[in-house]
């Protein structure tokens, strides 16, 4: 195509980017999401980018926290290059630190590790240059922040001043004298520093003049015209669709972009929740006028899974495994079917719903030693296609594509649906999935998502699920001794991205979804809640 020297257009190249070096910190895929709230654009790349090698200018560049010390002979350093662009420059914690070892190698392993909430004093610099104050620019001069260090600078590297401190930390904050530079020990991005955002706000927008324009309106307009220039004005592109919000979201853009031209398909594996792939269909031809083909292969999932017991893993591959070849299959037939169109070309492409955590995950800066894991996809699987991934997601968090989805005119139930794996209901049941324990399982599960629902706790809840066990017990129903099977219901919420602990159920409701699935799923004698503290990503930094 004549235009694909300047095409595709990327966002860093259409919006002001503030860029975050990644220093390994758990939280450094938050700064780019604070400040993408703000509307500001923002993208994070490895601490070890070399800054000549990239093929746009950041407004401002973050250094992000990091579990190493700078004093390590294998510590991580940014390209010195860095403080040579004139951009605005914010170190936080390691990134602080960072910014000190680059002027002065003047960091040391305190006495004392900091760790939690900690107050700050904020001191203000009338009469000196005005930058030095912007950071706080509006700020109360005490500020509650969070801490999680263990380093310290002895002194402040010369030419820089004050700008913050805490009884601990006598440089909790500097700034450069003539410069825009800054450096914070405490972390601004997580929500134990209530004022984190108005920080970041004072550095991208103010400091840095970035423009707030990162809307999903401006988005779409944008993303649309990629696909189209990616796409050629005769290419096809095919995807799979799961009836999932991401998957859902990127085939609602195909179809904008591209219309016909994009075919979805649904594998059915048998394992969907109930009604599901009635509901997808419903969804996509009827309300989004997607091209789709809904390819049943339940049996064959479940004719495969059959003997399979206790191994979780086993199932999951054998329903991975399985799936891309059931697509394979499919995408093979509309291919044959679609090259005799006189109107369209080839299928060339493989539409993906990866969201920008999966980019991060694959590029994030896991250490010194540590090799950086690459991002696979479905395409590099699809043997003898030579399809090319098109990813229109790959920019945007989960908030964003459910923002995207709405102005895309998707239905709220939808855009809020709880994340579902791919595998479906056959982990979750404990033992031999069979057609009859699908049957079980899927029901269990529909009354209590239909419950959550009705008692208006969808929103509240992240994820909820009911799993079948491979236990029997005994039961009486009906006047009658009964020995079946136990439902366990799990119910998950998660505020701060970091836990996710047990729904507090009131025991009424309890009571009715239990009373009701023993008394309509057949099989089933008695109901377990799963109050499992599910996950704890401790918040260890140092
Ligand atoms: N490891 C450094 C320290 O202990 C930086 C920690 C961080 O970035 N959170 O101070």
């Amino acid at each position: 195509m004549a235009a694909s020297e300047e095409l595709p257009i990327e966002p860093h190249k259409t919006f002001d980017t503030i860029l975050v070096l990644d220093f390994g910190s758990q939280y450094s895929h938050l700064i780019t999401r604070r400040l993408r709230e703000l509307n500001v654009y923002s993208e994070m790349l490895p601490c070890t980018q070399k800054l000549s090698e990239l093929s746009w200018k950041p407004k401002g560049i973050i250094l992000s926290g990091g579990p190493y010390s700078v004093y390590w002979d294998d510590a991580p350093h940014v390209d010195p290059e860095a403080f040579e662009l004139g951009v605005p420059i914010l170190g936080i914690c390691y990134g602080l630190q960072e910014i000190a070892w680059h002027f002065a190698k003047n960091v040391l392993a305190g006495e004392k590790r900091e760790y939690g909430h900690a107050y700050l004093k904020v001191e203000r610099h009338a009469g000196k240059a005005s930058h030095i104050d912007a950071l706080f620019a509006g700020l109360e001069d005490d500020m509650e922040v969070w801490m999680s260090h263990g380093d310290k600078l002895s002194n402040l590297p010369s030419d820089f001043t004050t700008i913050a401190t805490t009884t601990n930390a006598p440089f909790a904050g500097m700034a450069h004298e003539t410069k825009p530079l800054y450096g914070i020990q405490f972390h601004p991005e997580v929500t134990h520093t209530p004022k984190g955002v108005h920080l970041l706000q004072n550095f991208a927008v103010d400091i840095c003049k970035a423009q707030t324009d990162w809307t999903m309106g401006k988005f779409v307009d944008q993303e649309i015209a990629r696909i189209r220039a990616l796409v050629g004005e005769k290419g096809q592109v095919i995807g799979a669709v799961s009836g999932g919000v991401d998957s859902t979201v990127a085939a609602a853009l195909m179809k904008q972009a591209i219309g016909d031209r994009f075919h979805a398909v649904l594998v059915d594996n048998g394992v969907l929740r109930m009604n599901e792939a009635e509901q997808v269909e419903e969804t996509l031809t009827k309300h989004l006028g997607i091209k789709l083909t809904v390819v049943d292969a339940s049996e064959r999932f479940l004719g495969l899974l059959k003997g399979v017991k206790d191994d979780p893993e086993k199932k999951r591959k054998i329903i991975g495994n399985t799936f891309i070849h059931v697509f394979q299959e499919e995408a093979k037939k509309i291919q044959a079917a679609a090259a005799g169109s006189p109107q369209a070309g080839e299928i060339e492409w493989l539409l993906q719903g990866t969201l920008y955590p999966d980019v991060i995950e694959s590029i994030s800066f896991k250490g010194p030693s540590a090799t950086i894991k690459t991002h696979h996809n479905v395409g590099g699987l699809l043997e003898g296609m030579h399809l090319k991934v098109i990813e229109p997601l790959r920019e945007l968090f989960k908030d964003e594509v459910r923002e995207l989805g709405t102005k895309l005119g998707l239905a709220e139930e939808l855009v809020w649906r709880h994340p579902f794996p791919g595998p479906g209901i056959a982990i979750r049941i404990l033992g031999e999935v069979t057609a009859e324990q699908v049957r079980i399982a899927r029901h269990a599960d529909y009354i209590f998502i239909e419950e959550i629902r009705a008692a208006g706790l969808y929103r509240k809840i992240s994820q909820a699920f009911a799993a079948l066990l491979p236990v029997k017990a005994v039961g009486v129903m009906g006047d009658k001794r009964v020995h079946s099977q136990v439902i366990a219901l799990r119910a998950v919420e998660t505020s701060d991205f970091m836990t996710a602990d047990w729904y507090p159920f009131d025991g009424a409701f309890l009571k009715k979804v239990s009373r009701r699935i023993v008394n309509e799923v057949d099989g089933v004698c008695r109901v377990v809640y799963d109050s499992k503290f599910i996950l704890h990503l401790v918040l260890v930094l140092i």
